[in-house]
């Protein structure tokens, strides 16, 4: 493995453990035929208490996780997809799935996961 790419996997697998910890705080595995899918926590909501402002902030966050959950499962695949090729297919890792040609330099810095170079970047 050159030094890069281990630089590189080792970006990715700090940030998939961050992303791994947040996603526990606000969401639930749940486990399918299909491998693990994530859903927000449902929030316990007691109206009997709760006055009407409470209630709709408690909905409120767990729409925002619900959107959370998706954002961060979406990145968590993307980072899944890259230490995979890192470990079965490291000449894969760092090209452009549209052109084929090598992802720059700064794109990959800030981006290991990054599937596309700078001319596809939004294909
Ligand atoms: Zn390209």
């Amino acid at each position: 493995m050159s030094q890069n790419i281990a630089a590189y996997k080792t970006v990715l697998d700090e940030e998939r453990a961050a992303l791994m910890h947040e996603l526990h705080e606000i969401g639930v595995p749940i486990q399918s035929e299909t491998g693990t899918r994530w859903e927000p926590k449902v929030v316990d909501v007691d109206a009997v208490r709760s006055d009407a402002s409470d209630v709709a902030d408690r909905l409120e966050s767990f729409s925002g996780n619900t959107a959370l959950v998706r954002r961060l499962t979406k990145r968590i695949n993307e980072i899944d997809m890259a230490l995979e090729k890192i470990q079965h297919n490291e000449d894969e890792f760092g090209k452009c799935r549209i052109c084929g040609k090598e992802i720059e330099q700064d794109r990959l810095q800030a981006n290991p996961a990054a599937t596309t170079c700078k001319t596809h970047m939004n294909q």
